[in-house]
């Protein structure tokens, strides 16, 4: 075995979302001598979901507003499966991170006219809390953060990805990860004191889909094979109304936001029939999950548009009105060919946020020494369901924290040395396809795409979930036959799809366990067979480590720590 080139740092983030360049930052101010290097799949400031953010962060600032009501809203949405420490660390947080982006990071955000920051109405909120900037707010935020990254000389490996977490020879702590240098298709060796997971989950393993194309849910599939565990893996997050642009085109999927319906507009099925009232007594304003499992109920039932998904209508609140209030949104539509102020356009729900991720605490830290975690990697933050506004504030949030505990650990740590064996049995694994003649991979992305809709999506029965895990079985046995060829290892897309797709189809598979698992219905996990949501007293959470080959499923009681069903910490005045 050739020696791998190695590079030495004190601390390794693995991706440049909000959490990983808020981590870099925070690391870097708590100690300037510490050699930081942020490793990421795409380029810096130009991949993840943070940069995709339109509606904006959630924050309790306003007069009359209180963190105090931001947690009993971020409890409630999450129907009391959030870990209640890692909730509050949240809301509490949230003002510093906001006032850093604004007043040290240069961040524009929207104001009233009396000059205070302008926070608009987000569903499932007590109170009008999300900051913005228009509805690009994750391209002022990403833009900000990269700059300042930028001009404080951190290390940067760009196009870069993280294959495997690497032991310390004695097992007991993280001492490296793995990566491979995706322009020269060469692995290298990062041996680090600390290493942030900021990979930004992402359930791009579902037919449709929002987050950006480089997120596999590696960061989730590499946590499964060091050992670790992951909860609450079987929430996973639709947004009732993606655009359904038709078949291979990256537009299907995108969001098609959610003040529309606010707004007034209707949904119609495939007769041009309204529906919702069906489903809801708030018709079209009802909470997203409902909306979702409507608009697929409508479909299931035969009642679907020619691309077999739902009509938003605008038109009866006025063209002009639709083209002044939904700019954005009607040029969006106009890119794809459809007339978003006159006309009906075809929308579908599509996989959003994955609440589930690893288990970590408040301080960032996971059960193996050595290794962070924060952002959308991470679970136990918003329980069974996210508030729109939660996310982008979870990642920066934590990512800040994450730097800070990393920087206080790295002061005193050495490098360990590195578990060769692993090192060189991932490396075999993953040159493995190379040395296959190549296969269908398309196929195989189609068949999971497909499976994890019909079988694992919005609505699930214990018959689809199981008939989900037999598929996800066979495909990973398929994929595991083919390879890719004898191809170049420079830029080679077909040899990194292939690496996606093993991701994620594990990751698909700890889903599929947990939805199993969980014989009830609770936030975005619905089950068909068991519409109630069980008792809130007893609530518990999922729990998933893969042992040998298998997966490993547990369910945990949930620890009321801060308040207990039925009560609020909100004080009447
Ligand atoms: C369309 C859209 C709109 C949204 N709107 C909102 C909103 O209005 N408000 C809100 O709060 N939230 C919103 N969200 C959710 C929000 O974007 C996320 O919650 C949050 O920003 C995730 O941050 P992160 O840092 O964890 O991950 P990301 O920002 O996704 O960053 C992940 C990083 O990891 C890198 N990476 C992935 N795999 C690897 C690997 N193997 N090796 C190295 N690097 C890797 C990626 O390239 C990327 O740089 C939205 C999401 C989408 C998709």
């Amino acid at each position: 075995m050739n020696t791998i080139p190695t590079i030495e740092t004190d601390i390794l983030i693995l991706g440049s979302g909000g959490a990983g360049l808020f981590a870099a930052l925070h690391a870097h101010q708590a100690n300037p001598n510490l050699h930081i290097t942020i490793a990421v799949k795409g380029l810096l400031g130009k991949c993840g979901c943070t940069r995709m953010v339109q509606g904006g962060y959630n924050v309790a600032l306003a007069e009359g507003d209180s963190v105090e009501r931001h947690f009993m809203d971020t409890i409630e949405g999450g129907k009391w499966l959030s870990d209640q420490e890692l909730a509050w660390t949240l809301v509490s947080k949230a003002e510093e991170r906001i006032r850093e982006l604004e007043n040290e990071l240069g961040c524009f955000f929207d104001r009233n006219p009396d000059g205070t920051i302008h926070q608009k109405a987000f569903a499932g909120q007590t109170f009008d809390r999300t900051v913005h900037k228009g509805d690009l707010t994750g391209i002022e935020i990403i833009n900000r953060l990269a700059e300042q990254v930028w001009a404080r000389g951190i290390h940067r490996l760009e196009e870069y990805r993280a294959i495997e977490l690497i032991h310390s020879k004695d097992g007991k702590s993280l001492a490296g990860v793995l990566m491979l240098d995706m322009q020269t298709g060469q692995f290298t060796l990062v041996r680090s004191k600390a290493v942030l997971l900021a990979t930004g989950g992402g359930p791009t393993m579902y037919k449709y889909h929002t987050p950006s194309g480089d997120k596999s849910c590696d960061g989730l599939a590499m946590a499964l094979r060091a050992g670790l565990t992951l909860r609450d893996m079987e929430m996973v997050q639709f947004h009732p109304t993606g655009l359904l642009a038709g078949p291979g085109t990256r537009m299907t999927g995108t969001v098609i936001e959610e003040g529309l319906r606010g707004a007034g507009g209707y949904l119609l099925n495939g007769n041009r029939e309204r529906f919702m009232n069906h489903y809801d007594s708030r018709n079209e304003r009802a909470t997203r999950d409902i909306v979702s499992r409507a608009i697929n109920s409508e479909i299931r039932a035969g009642r679907a548009t020619p691309n077999g998904g739902a009509y938003i209508q605008m038109s009866h609140l006025g063209p002009q009105n639709v083209r002044e209030q939904f700019k954005g949104m009607v040029e969006r539509c106009a890119d794809s060919g459809f007339d978003l102020a006159n006309d009906l356009v075809e929308v579908v729900p599509t996989a959003h946020y994955m609440m589930g991720g690893l288990v970590f605490k408040s301080d960032c830290s996971t059960d193996l020494p050595g290794l962070y975690a924060a952002g959308e990697d991470t679970g136990g933050v918003h329980g069974a369901n996210r508030l729109g506004g939660n996310g982008v504030a979870n990642s920066t949030v934590f990512g800040g924290i994450a730097g800070d505990t990393m920087a206080h650990w790295a002061a005193k740590q050495s490098l360990l040395e590195c578990n060769m064996d692993e090192v060189h049995a991932s490396i075999q694994a993953h040159e493995a396809p190379l040395n296959k003649a190549a296969g269908d991979i398309e196929a195989v992305r189609d068949a999971l795409s497909e499976c994890m809709w019909d079988d694992v999506g919005i609505s699930r029965t214990k018959e689809s979930l199981l008939r989900g895990r037999n598929t996800l079985h066979r495909l990973e046995e398929v994929l595991l036959q083919i390879g890719v060829g004898d191809i170049q290892r420079e830029y080679s897309v077909t040899w990194q799809d292939w690496m996606n797709l093993q991701n994620l189809i594990q990751v698909s598979k700890a889903i599929t366990e947990a939805a199993i698992s969980r014989e009830n219905s609770r936030g975005s996990h619905y089950r068909e067979d068991f519409p109630e949501p069980g008792s809130m007293e007893d609530s518990y959470y999922t729990a998933i480590n893969l042992q040998g080959q298998s997966l490993s499923i547990e369910n945990r009681s949930v620890q009321f720590t801060l308040v207990k069903p039925g009560e609020t910490i909100l004080v009447e005045t």
